[in-house]
């Protein structure tokens, strides 16, 4: 006794009211946004209500869009003006219809005979993204769900080129601060660990190209094969750029693969200081980027370039029976031929329809205003007497209170509690050089000059009442940290001659 005969199918009547109703979720969401805690506390009985068996029978959208509400506002706010922490995807509105259209229309593009329109809306993406970095007719890339698999067909692509079948002697080189995600790469393609080696890397952080040419020449030495280098176009810890000019003249000297992980860096190419920032890059054999992270997508869109597209598709690219009916590439490329995938969703949409919006201009100006941001935090920062000891380079700055007394770390551990229980931002820490750091990472396109002021007073209240407290842990009032515990005083700069300039 049905009254629709096709549950699946709702009429035009239906999906207009049920997406309106979703609508109405996202403006209400994006209306709150901005006074939202950073980081919400769970609600247990909303965790323990989705642990649940699938239901034999439907229930009505408007319940499950309030479950759906109330999730989004669990957690940390990723998409607000308020979250400093790892490297931001602010979401943006446009990429966020795109996604509803490629989903609702369903395009196949990873062949490009089934929807040669949309296949080739997304080959001109790449084509866009080529272009940033100059790269030549024969150029090709993919879009990938992130940076990490950018990273792993770039090192596929590389090993395939340079190794061939028998690549177990092939030597990497990487940093202490190149992003886990190429270690992890390397791993999946089937490279032992002790393969990876280590550069040491100069005070500002960056590779040291002599030390490179050295760790090159003692590999050769051993009978090891040396084929990829991997240079950091924005670290994830600080923004520390690599020597590109010098690794690319090494690469090319040496015949190694040259691959840049621009995941971070990659879009500020746009801007004038980025580019002169990341100069070298365009000689790069591959770039990752990640289009969820500095052109504001939400999560879900990297991106590799490779130089010569051939080499990239030797490496990926495998006949299938199945397939024989599809047309072989002519103008517009079969995107499976390049990639680990066949099907996928329709990503190019996504980075399509923000820039055709809003145009290039409202990128790269958004970009200016995260550089200038990044730059207010660093002085205020430094003003204020922190210890900052890395000018940024891109929108990161990694910073501590030194303690007059007590565990450094310790301190700045208790300072990062306090400053994110505050609600209003939402910043993350890592470690360098052996010490811990806090860092403020500017990147939502939600993010502007009064709430990295905001943020700024946070801070300093955080650290000065932090101080405070335990200087006289008795008479302040209620003290949540513990007393000051007596130890040898870890204080002084990162590294010698570290404030990189
Ligand atoms: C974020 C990041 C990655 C990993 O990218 P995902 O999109 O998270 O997979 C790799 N390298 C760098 C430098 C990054 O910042």
């Amino acid at each position: 006794m049905h009254a629709i005969p096709y549950p699946l199918e709702p009429g035009p009547e239906q999906t207009r009211e049920m997406g309106e109703a979703a609508l109405a979720l996202v403006e209400d969401f994006l209306r709150d946004l901005p006074d939202l805690p950073a980081l919400a506390p769970s609600d247990a009985g909303l965790l323990a209500g989705l642990r649940e068996p699938a239901p034999e029978h439907g229930s009505p959208l408007p319940a499950l869009l309030r479950t759906v509400a109330a999730a989004a506002r669990q957690g940390g706010t990723s998409a607000g003006p308020g979250y400093l922490a790892y490297v931001p995807g602010g979401g943006l509105y446009a990429a966020a219809l795109a996604d509803f259209l490629a989903a609702a229309l369903n395009k196949y593009v990873a062949v490009w005979d089934l929807a040669p329109a949309c296949a080739q809306i997304e080959a001109t993406v790449v084509r866009w993204l080529c272009d940033l970095f100059g790269h030549p007719d024969g150029a090709r890339g993919i879009l990938t769900s992130g940076g990490s698999m950018a990273n792993f067909s770039a090192i596929v692509t590389a090993r395939t080129a340079l190794l061939g079948e028998r690549f177990l002697d092939g030597v990497l080189y990487v940093t202490d601060q190149t992003h886990a995600s190429s270690a992890k790469a390397a791993l999946l393609a089937g490279f032992p660990r002790a393969n990876l080696r280590t550069v040491p890397t100069l005070p500002s952080l960056a590779m040291d190209p002599a030390a490179l040419t050295g760790l090159i020449a003692a590999d050769r030495a051993a009978g090891l094969r040396p084929f990829l280098v991997i240079g950091s176009a924005g670290t994830t810890n600080t923004g520390a750029m690599d020597p590109l000019t010098e690794l690319a003249g090494i690469a090319r000297t040496e015949g190694l693969w040259f691959h840049v992980d621009a995941a971070y860096g990659g879009p500020f190419q746009l801007t004038a200081r980025g580019r002169a920032l990341m100069s070298g890059i365009e000689r790069a054999d591959s770039i990752t980027l990640d289009p969820h992270k500095a052109m504001f997508l939400p999560y879900g869109t990297g991106a590799l370039l490779v130089r010569d597209g051939a080499r990239l598709r030797a490496a990926h690219h495998l006949r299938a029976d199945y397939l024989q009916d599809l047309a072989a590439e002519e103008e517009i490329p079969n995107f499976t031929e390049y990639s680990p995938e066949l099907s996928r969703d329709f990503r190019g949409l996504r980075l399509w329809l923000p820039v055709k919006l809003h145009g290039l201009a409202a990128f790269r100006e958004a970009l200016d205003e995260k550089l200038d941001l990044a730059r207010v935090v660093h002085d205020a920062l430094v003003e204020s007497g922190f210890e900052v000891p890395w000018e940024p380079r891109l929108t990161t700055v990694a910073f501590r209170w030194v303690p007059e007394h007590g565990d450094a770390d310790a301190f700045n551990a208790r300072l990062l509690r306090r400053i994110n229980a505050a609600g209003r931002v939402l910043l993350s820490s890592t470690t360098i050089g052996g010490r811990y750091m806090i860092r403020v990472c500017v990147l939502s396109h939600r993010t502007h000059r009064d709430r990295i002021e905001e943020a700024v007073a946070v801070i300093r209240t955080a650290c000065e009442r932090l101080r405070e407290e335990e200087r006289e842990p008795v008479k302040s009032g209620p003290v949540k940290s513990g007393p000051v515990k007596s130890g040898p005083v870890r204080s002084g700069p990162v590294r010698s001659g570290a404030a990189g300039a």
